[in-house]
């Protein structure tokens, strides 16, 4: 590996793509993986959905209510958002991530050496 890529694969970590949140009242029918769409009317915010960010092109779909059980806390930052807990697909992928301010950041799994 040169200087020119590991350059560009340091930068590439740093400049990760940012979510970006969208508010709707309705989702579209296909999502833009780079998008979390937030869906409600008004002041009121009934669930989030994004694209699964491993790429499985799965929709993930967190409620945002706090009357109903399991949700999700967002926290709003200039123009993007941190979600609370992590998200933890129980089938599929089985992808485990946290959203920190637009970004993904992975879980390690259990198994991996230490
Ligand atoms: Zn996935």
């Amino acid at each position: 590996m040169n200087v020119f890529d590991r350059m560009r694969e340091v930068l590439g970590e740093l400049g990760q793509p940012k979510f970006k949140v969208i508010e709707v009242t309705d989702l579209p029918a296909r999502l833009d993986k780079r998008n979390i769409y937030i869906v409600g009317e008004g002041s009121y915010r009934w669930f989030l959905a994004l694209l699964c960010p491993c790429g499985c092109q799965e929709v993930i779909y967190l409620n945002v209510r706090h009357d109903s059980h399991p949700y999700w806390n967002i926290k709003a930052h200039a123009g993007t958002v941190s979600i609370e807990p992590s998200i933890w697909r129980q089938k599929g992928c089985g992808s485990h991530f946290f959203i920190r301010k637009g970004r993904v950041q992975w879980c390690q799994p259990f198994q991996k050496n230490k």
